[in-house]
């Protein structure tokens, strides 16, 4: 390959045919979900009430690969396979001797990567005969990643979006009804969940944890609803494989062998899995050394200071107990910018895969977040999102310890998405007002 490539574009064909299930891959096996009720291990029959069986079954599976329905392969056409760039101008500016990679999402619909299980989940809906979603949203990735998944298979979407965001940031609100969708502040009176944390923290700006109960408890209530989450299950974390294993093969294509080091952000964990886990298989199949590192935000730090126990995904306790790294259900984040980012537990694969040494954790301050994105800006032209900084700040630091090591190193960033409506944020950070949450 040419000294100055840039970019490697797959064609379409490579879209991978399969999703990569780690539960097969694993040295032991991570421990199951629980019925809030009894705390015996979840029967399928538990989420049937919420959830199709085409993704309980996706939930539970054991099978390493779990082939991908034509009719989401389709949809994936519209932006994938998505593009591995080399940080050529990145690694100018930072003079470190590493080569840098970063695999960007942002181009897809919605400008992260949430739309890669936004699909499927939308589909295994319509499969069932389901014609509505109920969905939370923080900074509104998710919520409009569905609103825009639902509108492709012709289902109603409904979305609970924490309310300092739906009043803070109303583009990407705009952006759901563009889609579609209905979208409601939470917590909110429609619901019983809402107006009992309505009664229990009055003026609360609201968090992803109510607005999930919220979201639940719309779709137990209408047996044509199902609830959707955007992060944090496994079988969301399996959706996003196809990041990872299109990342190898451009690697490949880059003539570059396995990364030493591979930095994603980790909000509910599904980016950092789903560019992560395919190159863990590796690792675990000693064919690399990739040293993975999630990178989360100091103001929600689940991996780097949470407890590893059972906990509910939301306030209420609606939904089933995960043995994950959290800090509380009822952990209400500061509001930083990174709003994806501030859930209050990791996904319960992210948290085995982090409990068996399989990857390693750092917690950024948003500040350092900031400045390591405006710096990408600058240099490759590509405005993170605010998430995605987190990333980018981890790999910053890196690169500069290459640099005083005199290290040829190859290291590999997660880009999960596209900045453009996190502008304000720039603008905070630019002006020197951000808060170092
Ligand atoms: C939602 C989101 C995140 C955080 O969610 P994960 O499940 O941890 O990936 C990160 N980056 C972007 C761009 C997001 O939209």
């Amino acid at each position: 390959m040419a000294d100055n490539v840039t970019k490697v574009v797959l064609d379409e064909s490579e879209i991978p045919t399969h999703w990569y299930n780690i539960v097969a891959d694993f040295p032991t096996p991570p421990p199951p979900p629980l019925n809030p009720a009894t705390r015996e291990p979840l029967a399928p029959d538990d989420l049937a009430a919420i959830f199709p069986m085409g993704l309980i079954e996706q939930e539970a599976s054991t099978e390493r690969w779990i082939e991908i329905p034509a009719a989401v392969r389709e949809v994936y056409r519209l932006w994938r396979p998505s593009p591995l760039y080399r940080a050529r101008r990145l690694e100018a500016a930072l003079e470190t001797p590493a080569r840098i990679y970063y695999k960007y999402e942002g181009a897809s619909p919605v400008g992260s990567h949430k739309t890669n299980s936004a699909v499927p989940q939308a589909y295994y809906n319509k499969l069932a005969g389901r014609t509505r979603l109920t969905t939370e949203t923080g900074a509104g990735q998710w919520g409009s990643a569905l609103a825009f998944a639902a509108e492709t298979f012709g289902l109603a979407c409904d979305v609970f979006q924490v309310r300092s965001t739906y009043e803070g940031k109303p583009y990407r609100r705009m952006l759901m009804q563009t889609f579609g969708a209905t979208v409601t502040p939470s917590p909110s009176d429609t619901t019983d969940a809402g107006r009992e944390m309505q009664r229990r923290f009055p003026d609360t700006p609201g968090s992803l944890g109510m607005a999930i109960s919220e979201a639940v408890e719309e779709a137990a209530k209408d047996p044509n609803a199902s609830y959707s989450l955007g992060s944090v299950l496994n079988h969301v974390a399996l959706h996003q494989t196809i990041i990872g294993q299109e990342a190898l093969k451009q690697l490949d294509a880059f003539d570059e062998a396995r990364p030493d080091y591979l930095f994603a952000c980790a909000g509910g964990g599904s980016n950092l899995a789903g560019i992560a886990f395919p190159f863990i298989r590796e690792n675990l199949e000693g064919r690399a050394q990739t040293q993975i590192v999630a990178c989360e935000p100091a103001a929600a730090p689940s991996l780097t200071q949470g407890e590893y126990r059972y906990d509910h995904g939301d306030v209420a306790g609606l939904t089933p107990l995960l043995k994950m790294y959290t800090l509380g259900a009822d952990f209400v984040p500061s509001p930083v910018h990174a709003g994806g980012l501030r859930f209050h537990g990791m996904a319960p694969l992210v948290s085995h895969a982090y409990d068996s040494g399989l990857l390693s954790a750092i917690a950024l301050g948003q500040r350092e977040a900031f400045e390591a994105g405006v710096l990408f800006s600058r240099t490759e032209g590509i405005v993170p999102a605010s998430e995605s900084n987190h990333a980018i700040a981890g790999a910053v630091r890196r690169a500069r310890q290459a640099k005083e090591e005199g290290s040829e190193e190859v290291i590999v960033i997660g880009v999960s998405g596209s900045g453009q409506l996190d502008l304000p944020a720039y603008a905070d950070f630019l002006a020197g007002t951000m808060m170092d949450a």
